[in-house]
C-alpha cells in the first residue's frame, strides 16, 4: 500500500536518540526539549514556545492559559480534525460550530462577524450569546492541509468582541504569511501538532507558540502539574502534559530538514494541482500553487455532480494500492458534537467527501508519485 504520510526519518533522529539513552535522559528533563521549542520559537516567528506532549494538549493548554473556560463558547469551523473540538471541550468550553468558505476550507471570517453582530450582545466588555447565555471567549481557525489564514483580518474581529484567537496550525508547521512566519500577526496562540503523519514527527507532541511569553509560561506550568519550585508544591490543578526528551530529539532532527520537507511538498501539491487542471470535474486544493501553504496534505477534490463517483474513486485506488481514505467527517456529523450550537452547513456538508487527501509523504519517490497519478488518470479518463 502506498500510505497517505509516513514519517521521514533520514536525518539525525537515530543519533540523537542515541544521545538520549547514552546521556539517560530520556524523561521530560533535558537538553532536546529547550532545542527544540528554539527551533519552534524561530521558524513560527512567535518568540515563545512550549512544547507538549500533543497538538490537542496544546490547543487544551492555549484556551486554558488565555482564560477560556467553563461554559464558554468557542467559535471553531465544522470542517477540521475532531481534535480541535476535543481540545475546546477538555477546557470546559464548548464549540460554537460555523461553516467554511468554498475558496480556503477554513473558517469564514464574514460568517463569524455577521453571526458576533445578529447573535450577540457586549455586556461589561465581554460578549455573550443572547439565546444560549454563554459567554464567547474565542476564535480559533484552523489551518487546514497547512494553509495560512488573514490572522490580521482574525485578530480585528477578535479585538472588536473581546475574543481571544488561538490558532490551530496543528498541520502548518512552517506555515507563512507573504513570507513572514504565521507567529507574527497578534494571535494570543498558536498551536502544533507532531503526530506521526504530520510534516514534522516527534512520533507524538505538541507545541504552543505565542508573541505572549505569558500564556506560554502558564501553559507550560500547567503542563507540569503546576509545580512551583523544586519540591512538592502545586498552585493549582495541573495536567500531565510535558514532552518527553525523546520525543523532542525526534522533533530537532526533523526541524533541521524541515526546509527539504517544505520543499518536497510543495512539489507533490503542484503535480496534483497540475493533474487537477487537466479535468473539469476536479479542482485543486486551495492555496495549491501558493508558497504561504505548507502543503501538509495536497491532493484534488471532485466538483462533478455525480454522487457515487468520490466513492468509486476511493474504491479504484484502494484496489490499486493506494490508501486514499475519506477525508474529516465534520464536527457536527461527529456524535460528541452532533447538539452543539452551529450555523448551517451548506459548503462543508457538500465539500467533505469530495476532498482526496492523495499520498504525500516527503520521501515519496516518483516511481510511486508516478503510479499514483496514472491510476487516478485510468479512472478519471473514464468520467469526462
Ligand atoms: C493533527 C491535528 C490535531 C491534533 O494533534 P494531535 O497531536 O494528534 O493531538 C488538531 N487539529 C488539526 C487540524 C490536526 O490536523
Amino acid at each position: 500500500m502506498i500510505p497517505t504520510a509516513v514519517p521521514n526519518l533520514s536525518g539525525n533522529e537515530a543519533k540523537y536518540l542515541q544521545e538520549c539513552i547514552t546521556s539517560t535522559f530520556v524523561s521530560t528533563a533535558g537538553p532536546f526539549v529547550s532545542r527544540f521549542e528554539a527551533a519552534l520559537s524561530e521558524v513560527s516567528g512567535a518568540g515563545h514556545a512550549a512544547a507538549l506532549s500533543s497538538g490537542t494538549s496544546a490547543l487544551h493548554l492555549a484556551l486554558t492559559a488565555s482564560g477560556v473556560g467553563a461554559d464558554d463558547l468557542v467559535i471553531v469551523p465544522a470542517l477540521t480534525f475532531i481534535a480541535s473540538a476535543n481540545a475546546i471541550s477538555h477546557a470546559r468550553a464548548q464549540p460554537w460550530l460555523f461553516d467554511v468558505t468554498v475558496d480556503s476550507w477554513t473558517l469564514d471570517l464574514a460568517l463569524c462577524a455577521q453571526h458576533l453582530e445578529q447573535e450577540t450582545q457586549m455586556r461589561n466588555g465581554n460578549c455573550y450569546h443572547c439565546e444560549s447565555g454563554r459567554r464567547v471567549a474565542a476564535l480559533m481557525p484552523v489551518l487546514i492541509m497547512g494553509n495560512s489564514v488573514d490572522i490580521s483580518a482574525f485578530r480585528l474581529l477578535a479585538d472588536r468582541y473581546n475574543l481571544k484567537l488561538i490558532i490551530d496550525s496543528a498541520a502548518a508547521i512552517g506555515a507563512t504569511i507573504g513570507s513572514q512566519p504565521v507567529g507574527q500577526f497578534g494571535a494570543d496562540a498558536l498551536c502544533f501538532s507532531f503526530n506521526g503523519n504530520k510534516t514534522v514527527t516527534c512520533g507524538g507532541g505538541g507545541a504552543i507558540v505565542s508573541e505572549n511569553k505569558l500564556i506560554v509560561e502558564r501553559a507550560a506550568h500547567l503542563a507540569s502539574t503546576a509545580r512551583t519550585g523544586r519540591d512538592y508544591d502545586h498552585d493549582e490543578v495541573g495536567y500531565n502534559l510535558r514532552i518527553t526528551n525523546l520525543e523532542a530529539a525526534v522533533g530537532l532532527a526533523q526541524m533541521e530538514q524541515l526546509p527539504n520537507f517544505l520543499s518536497a511538498k510543495h512539489k507533490i501539491a503542484k503535480t496534483y494541482a497540475d493533474f487537477a487542471d487537466r479535468y473539469e470535474i476536479l479542482g485543486s486544493f486551495p492555496q495549491a500553487r501558493s508558497i504561504d501553504s505548507t502543503h501538509w496534505f495536497s491532493g484534488f477534490w471532485y466538483r462533478g455532480g455525480d454522487a457515487t463517483c468520490a466513492l468509486r474513486f476511493r474504491t479504484h485506488c484502494q484496489d490499486a494500492g493506494i490508501d486514499l481514505r475519506s477525508f474529516w467527517k465534520p464536527l457536527h456529523l461527529q456524535r460528541p458534537y452532533a447538539e452543539c450550537l452551529r450555523t448551517a452547513m451548506p459548503i462543508t456538508d457538500d465539500l467533505w467527501q469530495r476532498i482526496f487527501a492523495m499520498p504525500c509523504s516527503t520521501h515519496l519517490s516518483n516511481h510511486d508519485l508516478g503510479y499514483v497519478l496514472e491510476v487516478a488518470t485510468g479512472f478519471w479518463d473514464q468520467q469526462a
